[in-house]
C-alpha cells in the first residue's frame, strides 16, 4: 500500500481524498494555487505545497509542477479527483513514466474513451447498444448532414472531445444543420483544443442513467448499481439519486451486465462510469464512459455502504478487488443536491465571495461533502459547486423528506446560492412522483410543467 498520496485537486473532492487517505494511514499532500492558500485542502493535508497562480493553466493543469511536488515529497501515487487532469492521458502518462501510480486506468484506456466518437466505435464493435449515429468522428459537415437525413431529426451534433456539456448542439431541423454544426464545433476548438465530431439521434425526454463500476488488475470487474442523474440544466447534473424509479431490477442487472461488458472491452481498470441514455419504451443506450470518480458517487456508496476513493486506492495499489457481485446490495435510497456559489434569479451567475455566515445540516444520514468553512473567501477562478449535500434513507419517499429538511436547515450567507432552486425541484410534484426525464429542468425554468 501506498505511503503517501498526492491529491491534484482542490476543492471538495481533495478534502474528500485526504479524508480517506488518513482513514487508510496514508499520508497525504495538498498541491494549491496561491489563491487557494487558505482553502481547507490545504489546511487539512499532512503537507501542502504550492505550485502556481490562481490560473488553473499554470498550477492544477500544470504537469511538470505536480510531479515535481510529488516527487520533493516523496509521494508515490497521485489521485487525480474530477476536472483539471483526471482524464488528461498525458499526465497518466507521464506518471507511469516517472513510476509515480496514477490512481485511475491507465493512459490507453482515457484515450480509448476519452475522445467519445472513438469510445462509440469502440462500443459498437463490442456489441453494446449505442445512440445510431456516425460510426465514429466525421470527416466533414457534409458527412454529418448526410448521416443526419438518413437517422432522421432532431439530431445531436458533439465533440468528440466534449465535456461538462460542452460542444454539443440539438439539430431540429436540416436548414439548421450547418449553422448548429459549426457553433458547436468551435465551442469545441475554443474549449478543447480539438475540431472533430460526430453525430447521434437526439432521443426525446430520455432518463440519464450511469452505472458505477470497478475493475482491478486482475480482470475481475463489479457494477455497483445506477445512478439517475437526469436532473440537469444545460447537460449539467444537478441533482441526482440511487437507486432509479425508472428501472427494474430485471432491467438493472441487463444494463450492470452491459457496463461490465463495455468495462471488459476496453480491459478497463478503476473505478469509472458507463453513461446511457434510457428512452421511454426502456431502451437504453451508451453515451460515453467518464474514467474517474464521479461528483455523484456518494450517492452510490450510500446505498452500498462501498468506499469508492478507499476502493480506488486500494485498486491502483494492486490489491483484488474482495468484492463479487453477488456481495454488492443495493438498500435504501440516496439523494444528492448539488449546491452551487450562483444565482439563479440571474440566469444562475455565478457568486464567488465570502461566506459569513454557515450553519451545516446533520444528523442520521446526512452528509456533507464540502470544503467550505465559515470565513472562507470562494475564488472566482474555478467552478461554482461549493458543496454536496447527500441524504441517505430507507426509501424514496423518506430520502427526498430528509433533503428538504436538510436544505431547510442549511444556511450559507454572503453569497449567492441554488438551495432555494434546489428545494423547489425537490418540492415539485412530478419529482416526487418520480416522473422526471433529462427535459424536466429546463421545462420547470419556463414554467411549462404540469403540476
Ligand atoms: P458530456 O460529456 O459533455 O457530459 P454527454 O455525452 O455525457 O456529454 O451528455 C450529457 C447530457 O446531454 C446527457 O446526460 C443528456 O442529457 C444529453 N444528451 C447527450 N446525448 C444525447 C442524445 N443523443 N439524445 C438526447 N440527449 C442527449
Amino acid at each position: 500500500m501506498f505511503d503517501k498520496i498526492l491529491i491534484a485537486n482542490r476543492g471538495e473532492i481533495a478534502v474528500r481524498i485526504i479524508r480517506a487517505c488518513r482513514e487508510m494511514g496514508i499520508q497525504s499532500v495538498a498541491v494549491y494555487s496561491e489563491i487557494d492558500k487558505d482553502a481547507l485542502h490545504t489546511q487539512l493535508a499532512d503537507e501542502a505545497v504550492c505550485i502556481g497562480p490562481a490560473q488553473a493553466r499554470d498550477s492544477y493543469l500544470d504537469m511538470k509542477r505536480i510531479i515535481s511536488a510529488a516527487s520533493v515529497t516523496g509521494a508515490t501515487a497521485i489521485h487525480p479527483g474530477f476536472g483539471f487532469l483526471s482524464e488528461n492521458s498525458k499526465f497518466a502518462k507521464a506518471l507511469e513514466e516517472c513510476h509515480i501510480t496514477f490512481i485511475g486506468p491507465t493512459s490507453e484506456m482515457i484515450d480509448k474513451m476519452g475522445n467519445k466518437a472513438e469510445a462509440r466505435r469502440s462500443m459498437i464493435e463490442a456489441g453494446i447498444p449505442v445512440v445510431p449515429g456516425s460510426e465514429g468522428k466525421v470527416s466533414s459537415v457534409e458527412q454529418a448532414k448526410e448521416i443526419a437525413n438518413k437517422i432522421g431529426y432532431p439530431v445531436i451534433v458533439k465533440a468528440s472531445a466534449g465535456g461538462g456539456g460542452r460542444g454539443m448542439r440539438i439539430v431540429m431541423h436540416s436548414d439548421e444543420f450547418e449553422s448548429q454544426f459549426s457553433t458547436a464545433q468551435m465551442e469545441a476548438k475554443n474549449a478543447f483544443g480539438d475540431n472533430s465530431m460526430y453525430v447521434e439521434k437526439y432521443i426525446q425526454n430520455p432518463k440519464h442513467i450511469e452505472f458505477q463500476i470497478l475493475a482491478d488488475h486482475h480482470g475481475h470487474v463489479v457494477h455497483l448499481g445506477e445512478r439517475d442523474c437526469s436532473l440537469q440544466r444545460r447537460h449539467q447534473k444537478v441533482i441526482e439519486e440511487a437507486p432509479s424509479k425508472a428501472i427494474t431490477k430485471k432491467l438493472r442487472q441487463k444494463m450492470g451486465e452491459t457496463a461490465i461488458k463495455a468495462a471488459k472491452a476496453i480491459e478497463y481498470r478503476n473505478a469509472g462510469t458507463v453513461e446511457f441514455l434510457l428512452d421511454k419504451d426502456q431502451q437504453f443506450y451508451f453515451i460515453e464512459m467518464n474514467t474517474r470518480i464521479q461528483v455523484e458517487h456518494p450517492v452510490t456508496e450510500m446505498v452500498t455502504g462501498i468506499d469508492l476513493i478507499k476502493e480506488q486506492i486500494k485498486i491502483a495499489s494492486g490489491k483484488p478487488l474482495f468484492l463479487k457481485q453477488s456481495d454488492i446490495e443495493i438498500s435504501g435510497h440516496a439523494i444528492e443536491c448539488r449546491i452551487n456559489a450562483e444565482n439563479p434569479s440571474k440566469g444562475f451567475a455565478p457568486s464567488p465571495g465570502t461566506i459569513e455566515q454557515l450553519h451545516i445540516p446533520g444528523g442520521n444520514g446526512i452528509r456533507v461533502d464540502s470544503a467550505m468553512y465559515q470565513g472562507y473567501t470562494i475564488p472566482p477562478t474555478y467552478d461554482s459547486m461549493i458543496a454536496k449535500l447527500i441524504v441517505y434513507d430507507k426509501d424514496r419517499k423518506s430520502a427526498i423528506g430528509k433533503m428538504k429538511s436538510a436544505i431547510g436547515e442549511l444556511i450559507i450567507q454572503g453569497i449567492d446560492t441554488n438551495i432555494d432552486f434546489q428545494y423547489d425541484l425537490l418540492n415539485h410534484k412530478a419529482f416526487i412522483e418520480g416522473r422526471y426525464d433529462t427535459s424536466f429542468i429546463e421545462s420547470f425554468l419556463n414554467n411549462q410543467l404540469k403540476a
